[in-house]
């Protein structure tokens, strides 16, 4: 898996080592090509170097916009090495193998961070460089490139070391290192531009490499432009892989709802229960188990009847006729599924404006994946939470231990938990949810809040007693105090599931033991911003 190098073109902007670098492949007998400015460099370092100009038989032109575009370097960098046909070819047009491409490109980021002028900056978009680097990291198999002047100590340790040569995992690893120097800076060039365009109402390309799927009225306010991208190479069923069946356009803030919504959904395997999340500004405000998804839509309904208005409903089993008809007696933004019966998408279409959209699967809570946030000037990417709370060992830390219905409660309590703003406080009650507080900066607000919840959704139903009774309790975060912990306790919560870990823990230990609680750690923390 070695290759031997035994022909190098260096053409970069950025001087910084070259000489050196240079002067040691040199000594070990590696020929030398290079570009204009590289070569004057070469030369008057006193290194034997040929000039391009004399590869491909003619000169650079149009002030360097046209260097090394021509069959003599591509040809040179593009030849399979075990392959006859190519090496036929490389000997019928005299054309030299290349075995070491060392290229860094137009200083176009500093062209433009110097607030340089346009045709400036447009000059430093190079051409031939990409090219050159594009064409050896595909040939990676045959040929090194090097973009980052970092690399040329390493790379020299290696040639000593392998005697002339370098090894395969180098050389994948350049290769790289090699496409992601030219994706970004193609993604430089493209932000650049789309600070100088006018994008009719949508924000121009960003740079993650998605592709344009919708521009959009608005962003989440009327004055702020927006659009939805896919991410390239999608496997994940969800929002982005959904078909719409009806309905207007999906707006930003309906995009953004359903996706929480179906995440929060998918954790329920359709396999096991039929399940419904509502959900309101991105947290749920009602989701819950069911035999039929009618009987678990109208259980996530009661848990709160008054923020359902105008929420997502997101169904993990394909829509049914008797789901559609009580899902369409309340005024609803967006139906999400993985399919629908034909006489559920009838039903639906009687509510013109109501999106309905069929994802043609669920996502898989545990699939790695990534997720994105901006930041002003940047960008801020995480793997994807997909840690499930069937997979994480539980620990009993109460003297009392859950009940069997407790236990099934505590983790519905906590997959639901995943899935609200922190601070995350979520009563759960026989596989529903029955008051959530979510999105508090205190912990203990956020409990006070789901007991509040708790008791105004009896209310709404005619019940003396609060829907805490005898609920359980999940926290995505350690209870930092005993105070949020005694709020459940004292509207009515039996059990408590919670990661742990808080240096307090003895405290919220003993008062949940003192108020007869069940509570069992995690070990995984559900933040969720
Ligand atoms: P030099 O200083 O050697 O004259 O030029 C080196 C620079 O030219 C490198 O940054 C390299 O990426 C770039 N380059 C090499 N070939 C071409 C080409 O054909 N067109 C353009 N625009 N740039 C090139």
């Amino acid at each position: 898996d070695q290759v031997r190098i035994t022909r190098a073109l260096l053409s970069v902007s950025d001087k910084t080592g070259l000489v050196d670098f240079a002067r040691a492949l040199s000594e070990r007998g590696v020929d030398l090509v290079s570009t204009g400015g590289t070569h004057r460099a070469l030369s008057e370092a006193g290194l034997p170097v040929t000039e391009v100009a004399d590869l491909t038989g003619f000169p650079e032109m149009m002030d360097g916009r046209v260097k090394t575009l021509h069959p003599a370097v591509h040809g040179g960098l593009l030849a399979v090495r075990d392959n006859p046909e190519h090496q036929a070819a490389l000997a019928a047009h005299g054309i030299g193998a290349i075995d070491l491409l060392v290229v860094n490109l137009y200083p176009f980021e500093a062209t433009i961070a110097a607030g340089r002028a346009y045709d400036d900056c447009i000059e430093n978009i190079d051409v031939g460089g990409p090219a050159m680097i594009r064409a050896a990291a595909k040939n990676h198999a045959d040929v090194a490139v090097v973009t980052d002047v970092s690399d040329y100590a390493d790379l020299l340790a290696e040639l000593a070391a392998r005697h002339g040569a370098l090894g395969g995992a180098t050389r994948r690893r350049l290769a790289q290192a090699a496409y992601a120097r030219t994706a970004a800076y193609d993604a430089a060039i493209a932000n650049w531009l789309a600070g100088r365009i006018e994008a009719r109402g949508t924000p121009a390309f960003r740079a993650f490499g998605g592709s344009l799927a919708q521009g959009l009225r608005y962003g989440e306010n009327p004055h702020q432009s927006a659009a939805f991208y896919r991410a390239p190479g999608l496997v994940r069923a969800g929002v982005a892989s959904a078909r719409q069946v009806q309905g207007k356009d999906l707006s930003y803030n309906n995009f953004n709802d359903t996706d929480a919504a179906y995440e929060c959904v998918a954790e329920f395997d359709p396999s096991r229960t039929a399940a419904v999340a509502i959900i309101k500004h991105a947290n749920p405000c009602g989701v819950a188990e069911g035999h039929s998804l009618l009987q678990a839509y109208e259980r996530a309904l009661a848990c709160d009847p008054t923020s359902a208005f105008g929420g997502i409903v997101a169904l993990n089993r394909p829509l049914d006729a008797e789901a559609a008809r009580r899902i369409v007696e309340i005024f609803t933004e967006v139906i999400i599924a993985p399919d629908a019966s034909e006489e559920a998408v009838a039903i639906v279409a009687a509510k013109k404006n109501l999106r309905l959209l069929l994802a043609g699967g669920l996502p898989d809570p545990r699939s790695p994946g990534e997720t994105v946030r901006s930041l002003s000037g940047g960008l801020l990417v995480q793997g994807r939470d997909n840690a499930v709370v069937d997979d994480m060992p539980l620990t009993v830390v109460t003297k009392r231990a859950p009940t069997e219905a407790e236990s099934a409660d505590l983790r519905f309590a906590y997959r639901v938990a995943k899935h609200v703003k922190s601070n995350a406080i979520v009563y759960a009650k026989a596989g529903a949810t029955v008051g959530i507080g979510a999105g508090q900066m205190s912990r203990v607000d956020s409990s006070r809040i789901a007991a509040w919840k708790a008791a105004e959704a009896a209310r709404s139903l005619g019940l003396s007693e609060s829907l805490a009774q005898g609920a359980v309790v999940a926290s995505d975060a350690f209870f930092p105090f005993a105070d949020g912990l005694m709020a459940a306790a004292e509207a009515g919560a039996t059990a408590v599931i919670q990661p742990g870990g808080s240096m307090r823990d003895d405290a919220v230990i003993a008062a949940a033991d003192a108020a007869g609680l069940a509570m069992v750690f995690t070990g995984h923390r559900h933040f969720r911003h």
